[in-house]
């Protein structure tokens, strides 16, 4: 699997949950669906993966494009997680999955939100943005999609601590 933001070639790593990570490129990581609901922040290794990204510079400027989806190869729709800076996560429609690019860790460190913003997050996603809409008819997709962005959310929380033990 190509990586989005670089086309260099992905490399599978396993641990605990699988992600693949641009190791030898802008150490960006893509999350599955299947994978990212079982994310939680006891993962250690993940945490290593984590720490190597955040101390990457950023590979693209803010100001990039849609991404396609390494997998689907279809544009994928970014996040706004508006609170002091904007971020952009990058989530595909089709099979779920998150692009975590490397400069945006850093930026998900300093404005990683609390489980009542992430829950106000997803309302104002199922509440404004079409394709979320049409995705309504389908509750247990879209409940799916809200528990694999509390986990990721909260994940981005450890990599914070772990930034600061540094
Ligand atoms: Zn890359
Ligand atoms: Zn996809």
């Amino acid at each position: 699997m190509k990586c989005p933001v670089c086309s260099k070639e992905m490399v599978g790593q396993d641990f605990g949950i699988k992600v693949d990570v641009c190791k030898n490129g802008c150490k960006g990581i893509w999350f599955d669906h299947e994978e990212l609901v079982k994310l939680d922040e006891k993962n250690e290794g993940l945490g290593e993966a984590l720490k190597e990204a955040l101390n990457y510079p950023r590979a693209n400027d803010g100001s990039r494009g849609q991404l396609l989806c390494p997998k689907c190869n279809i544009p994928m729709q970014i996040h706004k997680y508006k609170r002091a800076k904007e971020v952009n996560v990058d989530e595909c429609y089709n099979c779920g999955g998150f692009f975590l690019d490397s400069g945006e860790l850093t930026e998900i460190r300093d404005t990683y939100m609390s489980d009542e913003e992430v829950a106000a997050y997803m309302k104002k996603l199922i509440d404004e943005v079409p394709e979320y809409q049409m995705a309504k008819a389908d509750i247990k997709r879209m409940e799916e999609r809200a528990e694999a962005t509390r986990r990721y959310a909260k994940f981005m929380r450890i990599s914070y601590w772990l930034g600061r033990e540094k």
